[in-house]
């Protein structure tokens, strides 16, 4: 008989698995909280064995094709003075067939590989899940109740289904007393694939950027701070937080501030990472940011959805036993999840300067970076823990029915 499978949540990691089930005879069905796709969004890298997932889907030429094909970036002074510019691959870590593309973007091709064979229901989500020797019971916000073999919670950071099945969010949250915000603003710098950066002040970071083929751009507050309390459905409260940080202080920033107040696809989330001690429990498993988000800092979360959908998905048609197959989805992904998280601590560091100090030197050597002597030996030095994280998984080739 063929298996049911729900998965919550049409992100990234969500449209991946479906794109595998239905390619291992799976019946599937995605239940999205949004009232249609979240089209938008910052730009997020693919990197080493996750190039190799999408080239798998048939999907690489395509997202090539989208990518954001950034020229460089450049690190101003608050009178907009350039002090220091990277290339685009060296200031991304890529190599080889690595690429970067807007997570809209991405979710779109995931969508439309999908769409055709995958039953989609937006703007509904599940609100219990009871488990019985012949399956999950699932009950719906809106949607009548329903019958599955598996329940995939891949419906990000604050996953529904890991409250449900696995407890409070707080319980799993390592938290880097860090936040970050991103709005898309008007292209006012008439930036052309470019990334301009300054560093506000010790613990505050902007970077304003515009890709390929896009008129606008997009604005990136980051700020440390000890753990903030907020309400995450009051957006205009959080806005007013964001600019509290960085009232005050020079560069363009009182504009940014004021294109981010009108923005209305303003977000905003805590650094932090997603630790569980087990990804399973019964027929509820959870895979992409629910399951292992390493945080925006490590610049690898997408890179984890997709495989880890491939894993899943592979392992489920392999094994006739679930919870077999669960367990091999989790012991292929944990070394994985676990070197690509420990990216995170010191990209952030990079990322949020704690010190003026340390943003002048940063900034100094990235100035002086050409002409080091043994420079390309300093940025290899830089970007093997990446490429090791990136490519700490040797993909199976698991039999596909279509
Ligand atoms: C600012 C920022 C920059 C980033 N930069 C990078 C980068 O450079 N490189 C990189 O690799 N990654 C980056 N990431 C991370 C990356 O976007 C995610 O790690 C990746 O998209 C994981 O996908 P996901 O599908 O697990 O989660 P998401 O993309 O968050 O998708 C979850 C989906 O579930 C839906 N949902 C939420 N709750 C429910 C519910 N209760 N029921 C149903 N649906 C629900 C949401 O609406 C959403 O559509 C960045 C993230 C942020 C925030």
């Amino acid at each position: 008989m063929t298996k049911s499978i729900l998965i919550s949540g049409a992100g990234i990691a969500g449209p991946a698995l479906a794109f595998w089930l239905h390619r291992h005879g799976f019946e599937t069905t995605v239940v999205e909280r949004a009232p249609s796709l979240r089209e938008g969004g910052y730009k997020v890298d693919i990197r080493g064995v996750a190039v190799a997932v999408v080239r798998r889907m048939g999907l690489l030429e395509e997202v090539h094709a989208a990518s954001t094909d950034m020229r460089g970036a450049a690190f101003v002074s608050k009178r907009g003075k350039e002090l220091a510019t990277l290339d685009a691959d060296t200031f991304g870590f890529r190599h080889g067939d690595d690429t970067e593309i807007l997570r809209g973007d991405l979710a779109k091709i995931l969508y439309d590989a999908t769409r055709d064979d995958t039953e989609y229901v937006f703007g509904d989500w599940i609100t219990g899940l009871d488990e019985r020797p012949d399956g999950v019971y699932v009950t719906f916000a809106c949607g009548a109740p329903r019958r599955f073999d598996l329940v995939v919670g891949a419906d990000g950071l604050h996953s529904g289904v890991r409250a449900l099945a696995f407890g409070p969010e707080e319980d799993f949250l390592r938290r880097f007393d860090a936040y970050i915000s991103i709005s898309t603003v008007p292209n006012t710098f008439e930036l052309d694939r470019w990334e301009l950066l300054h560093s506000a002040a010790a613990g505050k970071m902007v970077n304003v950027y515009s890709t390929a083929r896009a008129d606008d751009a997009k604005a990136a507050f980051w700020f440390s701070a000890p753990p903030l309390t907020y309400d995450r459905r009051d957006v205009d409260g959080q806005k007013d937080l964001v600019a509290d940080q960085f009232a005050g202080l020079g560069w363009e920033i009182p504009e940014l501030l004021s294109a981010m107040r009108a923005a209305d696809d303003f977000y905003f989330d805590p650094v932090c990472q997603i630790v569980m001690d087990h990804l399973s429990t019964g027929r509820v498993t959870l895979l992409g940011d629910a399951g292992y988000c390493a945080s925006p800092a490590s610049g690898q979360g997408t890179s984890l959805a997709l495989v880890g959908a491939y894993v899943l998905a592979g392992e489920l048609a392999t094994s006739d036993d679930q919870a077999v197959a669960l367990s091999r989805y989790e012991s292929e992904m944990r070394p994985y999840i676990e070197k690509n998280q420990a990216l995170a601590k010191t990209a952030l560091r990079g990322i949020i300067p704690s010190s003026r100090a340390f943003a002048w030197f940063n900034t100094r050597m990235i100035k002086l970076m050409p002409y080091l002597p043994g420079r390309n030996r300093v940025l290899e030095q830089m970007a093997r823990p990446i490429r090791e994280a990136a490519n700490a998984l040797v993909l199976k080739d698991y039999a596909l029915v279509a």
